[in-house]
């Protein structure tokens, strides 16, 4: 049995490619349901399935996913967004999509409200993992196990050592989605000089600094606008109540940049439909058998242990001066190479998502949520066909 810890973007596209493969996996998330960021943080466009002229980046479950999504909805479409090409998709949509592939796999067995209180290892191998449901502990002998908690948690059990948490790291983010929004408001360059009144009006002191680099972004519906806040994280982030602050100071300025939208004719109608949780973009990636550089990232390096490929460009949430954008050449990708998916001096073991072996600015561009199903795949395919070169 393969134990997968983490139900996201990755843990969903792990289990599914192993149990494809015939191996029997047991997929434990800590929340209510399955889905990760895109469900719970309110992700609307999903980037990393597409290369620089609209195709797919990756076949396998990437593409797989993105024909079950835009078949589920005829609201959800491939959007290019500047050089970019996303999917559009409410995350509704997304969750729904996703838990029914996963319930229609007999082989995998989902675990929800669960979360890891232990793993035992023996020279150099995980043998045993005491799982906890509510106030329950109960004990499982995996194979090998993946963390896919997208902030290497189960890694951190096993040896903090083999995390790397950088002092600086970058923003975290809260998304609302507003309703009741006027179609003509966000389109371009409508969209541009809203920004720009925002970032003026933060300037000025009349709505709170936090505004300077907030970002809104018409929504699947014609409709709907997504507010994203970005929010700095503090050290103490993993604490429960230190994120419950952010959320308070979150909702805060939502108030203000809405009341401050009302006063245009496009957002008078507008009311607040969603509100995501607070959304982290990188809380520690693992130390792997290779850390891909931002080098690798820039150069387009090949790899002949390659997972995927990605070409979405480096973006960078500065804390202190808001998103960074390094595009990489028209026609350029880069590879991920399965070795930055092992971790380090453990048999069976391995991550996938955003918690890869990564330099800070490579994760920036590796964390998308397309090349994350697609890291996930290469890991369970590996683990399921008994990858020996990589072990
Ligand atoms: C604010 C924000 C905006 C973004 N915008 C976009 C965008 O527009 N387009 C895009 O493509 N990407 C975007 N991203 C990036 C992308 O959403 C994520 O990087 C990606 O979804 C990560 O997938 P993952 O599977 O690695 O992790 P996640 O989706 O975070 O999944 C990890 C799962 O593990 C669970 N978990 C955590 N700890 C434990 C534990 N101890 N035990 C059990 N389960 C655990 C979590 O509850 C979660 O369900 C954004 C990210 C953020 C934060």
């Amino acid at each position: 049995m393969i134990l997968v810890i983490g139900a996201g973007a990755a843990g969903m596209a792990t289990a599914l490619s192993a149990a494809l493969r015939g191996a029997d996996v047991t997929l434990v998330e800590n929340t209510a349901s399955p889905g990760g960021t895109v469900a719970r943080s309110l992700i609307h466009t999903l980037g990393g399935l597409y290369d620089s002229a609209g195709r797919y980046i990756n076949y396998g479950l990437a593409a797989e996913l993105a024909e079950r999504l835009t078949r589920a909805d005829p609201l959800a479409r491939p959007r290019k967004i500047g050089k970019t090409w996303t999917l559009s998709v409410s995350p509704e949509i997304y969750r729904r999509v996703t838990e029914e592939w996963l319930a229609s796999q007999d082989r995998i067995r989902v675990i929800s409200n669960c979360r890891v209180a232990r793993i035992e290892t023996q020279a150099g191998s995980i043998t045993g993992v005491e799982l906890r449901r509510g106030a329950s502990p109960f004990f499982i002998e995996p194979e090998a196990m993946v963390d896919t908690t997208g902030t290497a948690e189960a890694i951190r059990l096993i040896d903090p050592e083999l995390v790397l948490d950088d002092s600086e790291r970058a923003a975290a983010g809260l998304i609302f989605r507003l309703s009741g929004v006027n179609p003509e408001a966000l389109k371009f360059p409508g969209n541009i000089d809203l920004l720009r009144r925002i970032r003026a009006a933060a300037e000025k002191g009349l709505l709170p600094d936090e505004c300077r680099f907030v970002w809104v972004d018409r929504g699947v519906s014609d409709t709907e606008a997504y507010l994203k806040l970005s929010v700095p994280l503090g050290a103490d982030w993993r604490n429960s109540a230190a994120s419950a602050e952010l959320a308070i100071a979150g909702e805060k300025i939502l108030n203000s940049v809405l009341a401050f939208l009302k006063e245009r004719a496009e957002f008078s109608e507008a009311e607040v439909s969603g509100r995501g949780e607070l959304g982290v973009r990188e809380g520690g990636r693992i130390r792997g058998e290779y850390c891909l550089t931002a080098d690798d990232v820039r150069s387009g390096r090949k790899f002949a242990d390659a997972a995927c490929r990605c070409c979405w460009p480096i973006e960078y949430w500065n804390p202190r001066s808001g998103v960074e954008l390094e595009y990489l050449p028209s026609d350029m990708y880069y590879e991920i190479p399965l070795r930055s998916l092992k971790v380090s001096n453990l048999r069976n073991v391995w991550a996938a998502g955003k918690c890869l072996s990564a330099e800070r600015l490579a994760q920036a561009s590796a964390r998308v949520v397309g090349c994350c199903w697609a890291m996930g795949e290469a890991v369970g395919n590996a683990i399921a066909s008994g990858n020996k070169e990589a072990e």
